[in-house]
């Protein structure tokens, strides 16, 4: 509705400055929070702009809002955006000085207060003096928003579960009514019904996700133990996301970064060395990157990668961490990731452009087991506490067996993974071997069945 859309773009441009929203969806989600009516949940990637959705209805309305964060760093740096820009806002927390507290005490106790965004850890929302301010605040019909940040720490199927935010439901009971705003960039579907569980989020709850569907990736996976030269799969499999053929190798080594880039992911710094040697003896020219290697050596290989100086970088996953290049063609891993979520984050570093991209997995049985082994051996190793262990080593393996069915199963890769995210079928339009190549995967995966191979 127009008067709505008035105070929409009014606060967007005038308060936050900024010209547009960023995403259809960003705007979506800020108008119905506004709206004030729903429970709502928002899943976007880092970095599309999450805070604005609840910032800019906190501040277009009567009343404060409560911000639940995990890390005091987190807040801090949002409470430096929001003074920039002139919004009132304050934190209680434990750093806070006697007279500090006072101060955002006595003005959220006044009886108009200034501040828009309180930030709260879930530790502080836990204590009796937080507690009497709630009520408080809602006796005086001033509690706006409950926003919980990073709300996948509600989950123990999320990868930073945080123990007190489980607390956050039994304070909800102190105020009825008062809509509540999950935020996070990382939900599973068993991570948003954990979230929808712990925060007890009223059905018809809004739900706004970005869809991880990527329709310019190609997914398949091949069999290591099915494949004569696994190597020579990957040179090929390497030239083919480059867009040359054999006969084009030797134009290929002078004008590498024509044709684009691509990453090989490997799970030790043998196996990376060992990749890059041979497909370098195969006439891809490849480097290997891990942490092992000098960090000036370690430095300089990523930058001669960026810089299109050699195409293929076989690397651990520790690569790729803020590395936003445009044109990486592949991703290859060349062993089993241990989670979906892991899977998809690294194979979606190809084709940032836009353009038609590879991914591809090399499943083998062994390294299943072998990968599973070492999921129990470091858990054990770095979790004490048998409680802890138990529900972290439950979570683990869960996650595993998701990437063990996505390999031994053939239904289509987009869908699996949208599964895995709670979406909906994708029209993968053939982008996958599952697709594509429907009865050359059968017999593939009725041959390890078979144990032919082993
Ligand atoms: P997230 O929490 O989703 O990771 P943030 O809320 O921290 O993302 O926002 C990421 C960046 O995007 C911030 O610098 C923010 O100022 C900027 N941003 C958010 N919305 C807009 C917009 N509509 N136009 C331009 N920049 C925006
Ligand atoms: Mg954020
Ligand atoms: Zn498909």
């Amino acid at each position: 509705d127009k008067e709505a859309d008035k105070t929409l773009y009014g606060t967007l441009n005038n308060v936050f400055k900024h010209k547009d929203f960023k995403s259809k969806l960003q705007k979506e989600a800020t108008r119905c929070i506004l709206n004030g009516s729903k429970d709502v949940f928002v899943s976007m990637p880092t970095g599309a702009g999450k805070s604005l959705c609840y910032q800019l209805p906190a501040v277009a309305s009567d009343g404060v809002s409560v911000v639940i964060s995990p890390l005091l760093a987190l807040m801090q740096d949002q409470l430096d955006h929001l003074k920039a820009i002139k919004i009132p806002s304050a934190t209680i927390n434990s750093k806070l000085t006697e007279k500090e507290r006072k101060q955002v005490l006595a003005d959220l106790n006044s009886s108009n207060p200034n501040t828009k965004l309180l930030y709260v850890t879930p530790e502080q929302v836990a204590t009796d003096g937080f507690k009497s301010l709630a009520d408080s605040l809602m006796k005086r019909k001033l509690f706006k928003y409950l926003i919980v940040d990073e709300a996948h720490c509600v989950s123990q199927w999320g990868h930073d579960f945080r123990p007190d935010y489980l607390k956050l439901g039994c304070f909800r009971k102190r105020i009825p009514g008062v809509p509540c705003i999950a935020l996070t960039a990382t939900a599973t579907e068993q991570v948003l019904k954990d979230i929808i569980k712990q925060l007890k989020l009223k059905e018809p709850i809004a739900k706004f996700k970005t869809s991880c569907f990527r329709p310019n990736l190609y997914y398949d996976v091949r069999m290591k133990e099915t494949l004569g030269d696994p190597y020579k799969d990957l040179s090929e499999f390497c030239l083919e996301a480059l867009n040359r053929s054999q006969a084009q190798k030797e134009e290929l080594l002078e004008n590498w970064s024509k044709y684009g880039c691509g990453i090989v992911y490997c799970r030790t710094r043998d196996a990376c060395a060992e990749v890059a040697s041979q497909l370098t003896r195969k006439g891809v020219l490849s480097k290997p990157y891990h942490a092992g290697l000098k960090s000036g050596i370690r430095e300089e290989v990523q930058n001669d990668w960026m810089e299109g100086k050699f195409p293929v970088i076989a690397a651990t996953i520790s690569f790729g961490m803020g590395v936003d290049k445009p044109n990486v063609r592949f991703v290859a891993h060349w062993t089993l990731p241990k989670s979906m979520a892991g899977y998809y984050q690294e194979s979606g570093r190809a084709g940032r452009d836009g353009n038609q991209s590879y991914c591809r997995l090399y499943y083998s049985r062994q390294e299943r087991d072998t990968i599973s082994f070492l999921i129990n051996k470091e858990l054990k190793k770095f979790t004490r506490d048998k409680e802890q262990q138990k529900i972290k080593l439950q979570s683990a393996n869960k996650n595993f067996d998701a990437m063990i069915e996505y390999c031994e199963y053939a239904i289509c890769r987009h869908w699996a993974i949208s599964k895995y995210f709670g979406d909906v079928k994708p029209d993968c339009n053939n982008s996958c071997d599952a697709c594509k190549t429907p009865k050359m995967l059968a017999k593939t995966i009725e041959d390890l069945q078979r144990g032919a191979y082993a």
